[in-house]
């Protein structure tokens, strides 16, 4: 569904990608795990046409999509969760969500989407007249996966979502990303430190260091691989 073909990405003249190919087939959970720095978040932004790749080719379902700018690529069906949540601090709950789904013209079927996000994140419901900024981080995180949501994306790419929060929220969220790709088969790629939780979460699994890959396998390969747990797992 979505590859990655041998892409270069610099900021500046720093190479911060090199050769990187990679594969999410459509309704798998595949995460890419790696060290601070190792160049996972340039990844994702070279997906999302933020931080477009020097060369190679970004395809989703054999449709170019390098080169697209990135409300384009967001309307092709991906959809980032950024890190550190970013939702807007001055909008309710409710507003923010509405923001996620501002592309949308069919305001039923948004409608519906709302009602589905608040059905995953009760607590959402409960805030919904909030301000986005006195949420607690494991809510803003919840309402930062619900906005992408309301974008109803086919692919959702996610930046260390579980960064900064406590082990019971991580399950917690981590839980409903498997509901959400099971209930709307939505094709999820996951970019996370917590290289535990992400292999435990995902189907296949991509390590990257110093912005190359140098592995590739099933999720459950890669937990018991004895470099990726020397280095990843801290075993
Ligand atoms: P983190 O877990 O800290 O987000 P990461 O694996 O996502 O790490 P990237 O943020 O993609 O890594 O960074 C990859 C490399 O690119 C690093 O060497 C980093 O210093 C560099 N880099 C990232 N953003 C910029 C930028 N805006 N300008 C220059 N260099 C950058």
């Amino acid at each position: 569904m979505l590859k990655i073909k041998n892409i270069q990405t610099y900021y500046g003249n720093i190479q911060a990608l090199k050769d990187v190919s990679l594969e999410v087939k459509e309704g798998e959970i595949v995460t890419l795990i790696g060290a601070n720095g190792a160049g996972k978040t340039t990844t994702l932004m070279s997906i999302c046409g933020i931080t477009p790749p020097r060369s190679g080719e970004i395809t989703l379902d054999g449709d170019l999509i390098t080169g697209m700018s990135a409300e384009k690529i967001v309307q092709q069906g991906i959809v980032q969760v950024p890190e550190g949540r970013r939702i807007f601090p001055d909008m309710t709950v409710l507003e923010n969500l509405e923001m996620g789904a501002f592309l949308r013209k069919n305001k039923q079927l948004v409608q519906q989407d709302l009602n589905y996000v608040m059905t995953l994140f009760p607590i959402l419901e409960k805030r919904k007249n909030q301000l986005g900024g006195t949420l607690s981080g494991g809510e803003q995180q919840m309402l930062a996966i619900s906005r992408a949501l309301m974008a109803r994306p086919r692919v959702l790419l996610l930046d260390e979502p579980s960064l900064g929060l406590a082990p019971l929220i991580i399950k917690q969220i981590f839980d409903i990303l498997k509901q959400i790709n099971k209930e709307n088969n939505t094709t999820i790629f996951l970019v996370e430190q917590n290289a535990n939780q992400a292999l435990k979460l995902a189907d296949r699994g991509y390590v990257m260091e110093n912005g190359r890959i140098t592995l590739v396998d099933d999720a459950d390969r890669l937990l018991e691989n004895d470099d990726v747990r020397k280095a990843y797992l801290g075993m």
